[in-house]
């Protein structure tokens, strides 16, 4: 037997949440293999166990599927995003693929959660995020540091409001840069924003 790896595999961001159809979950089945491990996360993405010298052709095959592919374990997860149930354009559906195609994926110092709301219910838990955007009618506002795990679990900070679709996408993507850049090794995100300062942090996400 090779060598194994893992690949997370999610739905596109769309209306009505993380919706797989029959077909991409057979699909999934057939090309993970019968004695494969599929995981599923707390952050709406399978991680399928493959054969790390199949890896490129099971992702093509499949992102051929309408599936969306990115790395396990270090980077950011894809957009964890809520239902649009106010509706595609009010809860900025486009917004978030937009967010989601400059952010997933990315290898980082700890794996980074990024959540997204399309109002201000905030039903997809935003603040329990590392970086969590939420609509506001027009406009986004970016929290930092939200820490859902274990006792000291906190909510996020309020870091940026009132950002348009092009500066929302500017500044989650300098953050996750600093981030990357000025981490201590494997440095918790909400503790880097802590040393950082979240003052810091909002002049260079700006
Ligand atoms: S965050 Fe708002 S728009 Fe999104 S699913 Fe929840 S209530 Fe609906």
């Amino acid at each position: 037997m090779g060598e194994k790896t893992k690949l997370a595999v999610s739905p596109a961001i769309q209306a009505g949440g993380s919706l797989f159809t029959p077909e991409q979950l057979a699909k999934i089945g057939a090309v993970a293999g019968a004695d494969a491990k599929i995981e599923m996360t707390s952050f709406k993405q399978l991680y399928i166990e493959v054969l790390l010298d199949q890896q490129d052709a099971i992702k093509e095959e499949l992102e051929r599927s309408r599936l969306e592919v990115y790395p396990a374990g270090f980077a950011t997860k894809s957009l964890i995003a809520c239902n649009f149930c106010k509706g595609v354009e009010e809860a900025g559906l486009e917004t978030a693929r937009v967010l989601n195609q400059a952010i997933a994926g990315i290898e980082t110092p700890t794996p980074l959660k990024i959540g997204y709301a399309g109002c201000a219910l905030g039903t997809s838990e935003p603040l329990l995020k590392d970086i969590g955007v939420v609509k506001m009618r027009d406009t986004f506002d970016i929290y930092v540091g939200g820490e859902a795990k274990g006792l000291k679990a906190a909510l996020g900070q309020l870091l940026i409001s009132g950002l348009t679709r092009e500066g929302l996408v500017s500044a989650v993507t300098k953050i996750i840069d600093i981030y990357k850049e000025q981490a201590k090794g494997k440095e918790k995100f909400s503790k880097f924003v802590d040393r950082i300062t979240i003052e810091k942090l909002k002049r260079i996400a700006a």
